[in-house]
């Protein structure tokens, strides 16, 4: 489950589509053939939650519609008779996440435990204290250009890695923007720091060689997550981004009950 979504000047509006549907099949091949196990891939759902929408391209849905979705879809696929099922939320904000992570906590209450999205932990590394090493290359190149947070080096890197095709020439020429791992809740300082450019970080740096170990760095980490889930060890830490925790950011799940116009505007 990933938006539809603006993604700066050189990457495609269904970036994290593209991203999650790579991640979950190279996964699946790993499981596949590391372990035995049988899987099965559904088709994405472009159905997310985001936090800022004020750009051209951007199709976002509530937090509670995200949930309603995620919780019905886990509904099908449980009452079909699977024991695992994994939701690759291929789209870091928080409020996507957390969405999608209740729709999970529910249904595990529910049936007993049947689900998990494992990225709202792979977005939390460090703060939930996870022991993952990720290759020196990329934690140089995180220490060099921090807070890289959307379309910037690292969606630029993984989406060249994929599919070269998919990124528009130009992209070292895009300037840097920044923006605190702290000011990244404000909609207003998101905004202001995305510009007229719609990107948070540095895409100008982008590169083949640290888009295929971004892309086996994750599908590493979501290999470990699902092998702990589906033997139901260790797996718990794996269940939320640490933001989860939060109470305001939940706040998105109160239903509107009349529908309003969302009055946004959209920057040229
Ligand atoms: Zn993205």
């Amino acid at each position: 489950m990933a938006p539809i979504e603006e993604h700066g000047l050189s990457l495609p509006l269904a970036t994290d589509l593209i991203e999650g549907e790579h991640w979950s099949k190279d996964v699946m091949l790993k499981l596949e053939e590391r372990e035995g196990y049988n899987c099965f891939y559904l088709p994405s759902f472009p159905i997310a939650a985001a936090s800022v929408s004020e750009f051209y391209g951007c199709i976002h849905f509530s937090m509670s519609t995200t949930y309603a979705v995620a919780r019905e879809l886990l509904d099908n696929l449980i009452h079909m008779g699977f024991m695992n099922i994994v939701i690759i939320a291929s789209h870091a904000d928080p409020v996507h996440q957390i969405a999608v992570e209740k729709a999970i906590r529910r249904v595990n209450k529910h049936y007993g435990i049947r689900a998990i999205s494992p990225l709202g932990a792979f977005f939390s590394l460090e703060e939930l204290g996870i022991k993952h090493l990720s290759p020196k290359m990329i934690l140089e190149m995180a220490k060099k250009y921090p807070n890289d947070f959307h379309a910037g080096w690292i969606e630029t890197s993984s989406m060249i890695a994929m599919n070269e095709k998919l990124v528009r020439e130009g992209y070292r020429e895009i300037p840097r923007t920044f923006i605190s791992g702290r000011e990244i809740i404000s909609k207003k300082k998101q905004l202001a720091a995305m510009g007229e450019y719609g990107h948070l970080g540095n895409p100008a740096v982008a590169d083949k060689v640290l888009g295929e170990l971004l892309n086996q760095d994750i599908a590493e980490f979501i290999t470990e997550a699902v092998k702990s889930f589906v033997k139901r060890e260790n797996y718990k830490i794996y269940m939320h981004h640490f933001l989860y925790r939060i109470p305001f950011l939940h706040l998105g799940f109160i239903r509107k009950t009349k529908w309003r116009k969302t009055g946004k505007k959209v920057s040229k």
